[in-house]
């Protein structure tokens, strides 16, 4: 069967009451975003509590199953039948007609649940369910009635129009992306920090992301990898305007005038300080990092505090209590997992010493930092100023 419409539903609604609006008007905003990558017209409506979408013509619903899928804030969507005469006689026919084009193999369970949301509608739901179900069976003897367990729950819906459907594919779930304020993420070429994208994007929050470069140790492969990624993430999270830092001013500094176990953290912290500000000038409202409890050096739980502490907004770890196979197997299921594993050089792994410290000392970090007074707060700024932004979509 050619479906022409879908129902979208949703499951969670972080904001019910008057704010419910807002939510489904994200939930339209992202669905559109999304359909505008397939070929073809879509029409994306609500009405009276619901989602529609409806292809205006020819369309491959395989491309249009699959970005749908990827619009955060849908629980299940429905590929329908929608029909316009409600004349109940003909309606049989057309519910026998989708139950024949939608179930080649007649050898299974269903139940008909009818609802009739056009209360001037003269059959009443208990009668249009008994009507239908007898009909069905009249036409297809191989079936059966369970009204506990059915194989096949036929929804009948008399609205406006008619919505018949019976398919329910499952939605990535989570909350429209734009109804939580917005994030920045420190985005490397790695494995974990898009996967950190990809979370906190699904519940609902607007991501931008910084990169830190530091050419020419760093090479324009390494950065174009970032971009890859940050393209991978958008198609979930909508696009997303990435920052590209240059650092090696910064890391030279460090690299020179601090002691080399302790690079990583310092290096971390002014990403931290940097990303916050490039954050603060775009609306952001926390930062997103990709760390994990004791995965590298840098992320004990005293190098996390130590990176934590230069901070003033709150910063989301999603991947703090995962293990790495959990990480990588995220990132196969959203599909950056081979774009990540690609061998380029991130600017940690060049300048991070031989025997990184697992227990920094803060005192000892800060009195380190004191050296780079008099050139850093320059540095910074114009790292901040100087950052080329790259539209990711
Ligand atoms: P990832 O797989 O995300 O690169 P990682 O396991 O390599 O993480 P680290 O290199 O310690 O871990 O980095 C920790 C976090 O710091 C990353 O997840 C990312 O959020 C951020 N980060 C590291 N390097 C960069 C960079 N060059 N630009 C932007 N963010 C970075
Ligand atoms: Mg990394």
């Amino acid at each position: 069967m050619e479906f022409q419409s879908f129902l979208i539903k949703y499951a969670e609604i972080g904001t019910k009451g008057k704010n419910r609006y807002l939510f489904e008007d994200a939930l339209v905003h992202q669905i559109k975003n999304a359909l505008k990558k397939v070929e073809g017209t879509f029409l994306a409506s609500k009405e009276s509590g619901r989602i529609y979408v409806q292809a205006m013509g020819p369309y491959d619903y395989g491309q249009v199953m699959e970005a749908l899928q990827r619009v955060f804030g849908i629980a299940w969507i429905c590929p329908m039948l929608q029909v316009e005469d409600k004349d109940f006689g003909r309606l049989k026919e057309t519910v026998v007609d989708y139950v024949d084009q939608v179930y080649p193999d007649k050898h299974f369970t269903f139940k008909v649940e009818s609802r009739r949301a056009d209360k001037e509608y003269p059959i009443h739901s208990e009668q249009m369910n008994r009507d239908l179900g007898e009909r069905i069976l009249e036409a297809f003897p191989d079936t059966k009635v369970d009204v506990h367990k059915p194989d096949v729950l036929l929804k009948v819906e008399v609205r406006k129009v008619v919505n018949i459907y019976s398919r329910m594919v499952p939605g990535p779930g989570g909350m429209p992306v734009g109804t939580n304020g917005k994030a920045m993420l420190l985005l490397s070429g790695g494995i974990d920090s898009p996967v950190a994208g990809y979370m906190v994007a699904k519940r609902g929050v607007k991501v931008d992301a910084v990169y830190f470069h530091a050419p020419p140790y760093t090479s324009g492969r390494a950065k174009q990898k970032v971009v890859d990624l940050a393209r991978l993430v958008a198609r979930y999270s909508g696009p997303i305007p990435l920052h590209v830092v240059n650092f090696t001013d910064i890391q030279l500094l460090i690299y020179d005038k601090c002691p080399h176990e302790e690079l990583t953290i310092i290096m971390r912290r002014y990403m931290m300080r940097i990303a916050e500000e490039i954050a603060r000038k775009n609306d952001g409202l926390a930062l997103i990092t990709g760390e994990s409890i004791g995965q590298v050096a840098s992320q004990t739980v005293k190098s996390l505090a130590a990176t934590n502490e230069v901070c003033m907004m709150p910063v989301f770890r999603p991947l703090i209590g995962f293990d790495k196979q959990e990480i990588v197997d995220i990132s196969q299921k959203i599909g950056t997992f081979e774009t990540s594993i690609q061998p380029f050089e991130d600017c940690c792994t060049i300048f991070v010493a031989k025997h990184p410290v697992i227990k920094p000392n803060l005192e000892r970090i800060r009195k380190s930092e004191k050296n780079l007074e008099g050139k850093i707060e320059e540095m910074v700024r114009e790292a901040v100023d100087t950052a080329e932004m790259i539209w990711c979509d």
